[in-house]
């Protein structure tokens, strides 16, 4: 759960990046960073904690250059503390490159452990400092060829930025696993890649394309031409990011994401129909899901919970007790939407089944006869190892649980899940545009056919199936440092 952003050749580099972060900040809240290149050398600042508060105006102005990439970040591997923030930006033998990356290795502890048996030291636990190892070690000439070799090496999700003095490199792997694509600022030579393109729309930029799976995009001033050092394998974008990570107003590999969440709600509707008066959403994620559903169904479309977008990262509890006082910070219900109503909520997901029992009991003690919780995709039953922050398989419920069992847990009245074949039809068919190279092509391509249909098996599914499209051990690690000055 990261959110990447680069722009090339803008004498803003630093503010538009900072914007671009800004608008990807729900991919990633605990820390921030930017790099900018001058043409000659990087300048990096990072921190902890969200966009606006990591760089202030005077930090932003110290970051010079036409170039830059940045990142925000949510620890799936590494663990949370400054050392692990990036982008990474370091010297080497040849010079200085920094990396953001979107993702997760799934051999970086193997990789790791060898590079440190052959003296590499490592100044984080994060898994993307293994590809800056690995690069900086390479016996490759060009340093397209040795991005190509280390990323060679690696195995697992990475949709990535890489940042020289000269140029910016984006790659995207080779399942495609996270999203990564290209805008371009209207009427000039200045490119921008970001995880979603939503974040084009806040600095003006139009989106040219998505980076396809395999794509290595080279930017620098001899323009933009696209190098595929990788064989060929099937496409396997992470389904969920349409169900709930990614901005509804975004557009992955020409699906809309709203438009998917939308679809996902009315097939939902369709296979757990259920004689009600209202359906409501949980908000903000639920949203576009409900309102699927209510068409479908033909019920009011309600918000019988009130969000709070101004909830931080922890409070302090009064020492008298407030019944449902930590979903309560976030949700509010409105009881004169509930009372004495029979009332279906829609989420996208259940994790552990903490949030839906408490909002469960919020909606019975506002008034709701009955709760019935309908889920926009299947019961998550499997940890994600490429780079979704999930819990392990004994903290997910349904993993454990049948949906009965899950039901009474969140005691609802109903419970009942989507079902995978139509989670995935319902992505499906939400595509605006062909996939593979991209109709709205206006860069140079290289002339490989990429197959273009979406089906089933273009998508990861893991976390509902444990069918997991590249192999992972679990590497576990000890004796890791504590920065305490950090
Ligand atoms: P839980 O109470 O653990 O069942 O949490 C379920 C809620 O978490 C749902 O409202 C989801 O929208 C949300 N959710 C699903 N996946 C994640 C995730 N990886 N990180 C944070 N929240 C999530």
């Amino acid at each position: 759960m990261c959110g990447v952003f680069g722009i090339y050749g803008h004498k803003e580099a630093a503010n538009l990046t900072y914007l671009g972060l800004h608008a990807l900040q729900h991919r990633g809240q605990e820390s921030a960073g930017i790099v900018t290149s001058d043409g000659s050398q990087l300048s990096l600042h990072r921190g902890m904690g969200h966009v606006i508060d990591v760089f202030p105006p005077e930090q932003l102005e110290r970051l010079g250059g036409p170039h830059a990439i940045g990142h925000v970040r949510y620890s799936t591997a590494g663990g949370s503390a400054l050392k692990n923030a990036q982008p990474i930006a370091v010297d080497y033998a040849r010079g200085s490159i920094a990396v953001a990356h979107n993702g997760n290795l799934t051999n970086a502890e193997a990789l790791r452990e060898k590079l440190e048996e052959r003296g590499s030291i490592f100044q984080s636990t994060s898994d993307t400092e293994v590809i800056v190892h690995l690069f900086a070690m390479s016996q490759q000439r060009s340093f397209e060829d040795r991005v190509a070799d280390a990323l060679g090496q690696v195995q697992g999700a990475y949709s990535l930025l890489i940042l020289t003095p000269e140029s910016m490199i984006a790659v995207r792997d080779p399942m495609g696993i996270r999203p990564l694509c290209l805008g371009k600022l209207p009427g000039t030579e200045t490119f921008v890649v970001a995880s979603e393109p939503s974040s084009f729309d806040l600095i003006d930029a139009e989106y040219v394309r998505d980076i396809e799976p395999g794509e290595m995009l080279v930017i620098d001033q001899r323009g933009v031409r696209s190098v595929w050092p990788f064989a060929p394998v099937k496409r396997h974008t992470c389904i969920f990011e349409y169900v709930y990570f990614a901005r509804p107003d975004s557009n992955i590999d020409g699906v809309s994401v709203y438009e998917a969440r939308k679809n996902l709600g009315r097939a939902l509707a369709r296979e757990h129909g259920v004689k009600a008066d209202v359906v409501i959403p949980v908000p903000d994620s639920g949203v576009p899901a409900t309102i699927g559903y209510a068409e479908e169904s033909h019920l009011p479309f309600e918000l019988g919970l009130v969000r709070s977008h101004y909830v931080g990262r922890t409070f302090i509890e009064p020492r008298q007790s407030i019944r449902h006082f930590g979903v309560r910070l976030k949700l509010n219900p409105i009881s004169a939407i509930l009372k004495g109503k029979v009332v279906v909520v829609v989420d996208d997901s259940i994790v552990r089944g903490t949030t839906s029992r408490k909002i469960v009991k919020m909606l019975r003690d506002a008034g709701a006869k009955e709760v019935h919780m309908r889920i926009s995709s299947p019961p998550t039953k499997w940890p994600c190892y490429y780079g979704i922050d999930t819990p392990t398989r004994g903290e997910l419920i349904a993993s454990s649980h049948s949906v009965e069992e899950i039901n009474q847990y969140i005691t609802s009245d109903t419970l009942a899940y989507l079902s995978l074949d139509s989670m995935v039809r319902s992505v499906v068919s939400a595509r605006t545009e062909a996939t593979g190279r991209s109709t709205k092509r206006t860069l140079p391509m290289a002339d490989e056919p990429v197959d273009p249909s979406l089906d089933k098996k273009s998508f990861c599914t893991a976390c509902w199936t444990g069918q997991y499209p590249i192999q992972f051990t679990p590497h576990p690690r000890q004796n890791q440092l504590r920065l305490l000055d950090l």
